[in-house]
């Protein structure tokens, strides 16, 4: 066995049906008095009824202005908000986005947070804080932004979009499978990430067929969990870097993004990444990996090419060179031609699949 590193930071999970109701207790093992809630502003309403609970612990009040990318302008606006509610607790509810304003307020104040994840980004498991800027995203990674505790409710999920949640678990499985073959990572993150796949696989379709389906959502934000702590724990390779590039040049809608390239950005590494095949064909039960996930996403309701989400043909040159310009480890080395060709077919969709390798 090759040696290894992990790390684990210290963070209090409570996973169930309803485990929203433990957030006094957990304010209180936290000794926080006044929680400010975090979220979007469809979400805005969650403050009804949360958190009044033991000895006057509470959420004192709500700031329902996250948007996606973490906006530095919003986060600025919120930041006085939250100094007017005298909060001693940060607590984010709602997807990646809550989550991020809520790292960001973090990383501001260096008050302590509680993440309440209503999706499957996995954002609530890392120390990793992406902000924007002038039209410009950039990441950075501190401890400070890493919540202490994460309340994972099943039922918060059950209101979840078809769409939304198959984009967003498809998201969560961009983490595990690019932690499959990650450079650093270890026999404990790839037993998270192979069974973090065969989760959330067998759930997508389920959540598709029944959003009311309460295993099948159980089994989806557990693989979620699984999935934000292999975003941590491991380098995440072409697959991200694209995302990342594609969403922040052509304004693609990040979980949606993850979805159409994932198949795309797997077959690119399959020949050179043998040990995450093995473990992605036991995850899918099935001798092809890249086909099933080609399959599962055919399954969703989603847009299914670069193109559908609104990225112009000429992008994929654009692209193609940009993420060429950005030296980064990836399993298979990154030429020009099948790189274009991984963009090109992502871009085209279904109808293209086959050709890929
Ligand atoms: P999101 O948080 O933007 O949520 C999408 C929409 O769904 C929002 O309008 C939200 O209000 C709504 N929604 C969320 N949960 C719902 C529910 N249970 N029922 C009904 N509606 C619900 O989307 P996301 O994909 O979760 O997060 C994307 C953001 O997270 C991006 O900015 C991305 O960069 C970031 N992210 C960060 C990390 C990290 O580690 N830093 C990891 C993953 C994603």
């Amino acid at each position: 066995m090759q040696p290894f590193v992990h790390e684990t930071a210290a963070c209090h999970v409570r996973f169930g049906h309803g485990s929203l109701a433990a957030l006094p207790d957990v304010l209180a093992g936290m000794n926080c008095q006044r929680g400010v809630l975090i979220t979007t502003p469809r979400q805005g309403s969650a403050l009804n009824g949360l958190g009044h609970g033991a000895e006057g612990r509470a959420v004192v009040g709500s700031i329902p202005l996250a948007r996606m990318h973490t906006p530095v302008d919003v986060t600025e606006e919120a930041l006085v908000e939250v100094r007017a509610f005298g909060a001693d607790c940060l607590v984010a509810l709602g997807g990646g986005s809550a989550i991020g304003l809520g790292k960001a307020l973090a990383l501001r104040t260096g008050l302590p947070q509680i993440a309440i994840p209503t999706t499957y980004a996995g954002s609530e498991m890392t120390p990793v804080l992406g902000q924007t800027e002038n039209g410009r995203k950039t990441t950075l990674r501190n401890p400070i932004v890493q919540p202490k505790a994460v309340i994972y409710d099943v039922d918060l999920t059950l209101s979840m979009p078809a769409d939304v949640s198959a984009a967003s678990g498809m998201n969560a499985m961009a983490h595990a499978v690019e932690g499959l073959y990650a450079r650093n990572a270890n026999p404990l993150v790839r037993l998270m990430a192979q069974d973090a796949v065969r989760a959330m696989a067998a759930a997508l379709p389920a959540i598709v067929a029944d959003g009311q389906d309460r295993e099948a959502r159980a089994q989806a934000l557990y693989a979620a969990w699984l999935c934000g702590i292999v975003l941590a724990s491991a380098g995440m390779a072409i697959h991200h870097k694209l995302c990342h590039t594609l969403g922040g040049t052509f304004g693609l809608p990040h979980a949606q993004t993850h979805a159409v390239v994932l198949p795309h950005a797997l077959a690119y590494n399959a020949s050179h990444v043998p040990e995450a095949m093995d473990a992605l064909a036991c995850a899918l039960n099935t001798d092809d990996p890249v086909a099933a996930l080609h399959g599962l996403l055919r399954g969703l309701p989603i847009p299914q090419s670069l193109g559908a989400l609104g990225m112009p043909h000429d992008g994929v040159a654009r692209a193609t060179a940009l993420a060429l310009e950005d030296a980064y480890w990836n399993p298979r080395p990154l030429e020009e031609a099948p790189l274009r060709a991984l963009l090109e077919q992502a871009w085209q969709g279904p109808g293209a699949v086959g050709a890929s390798a």
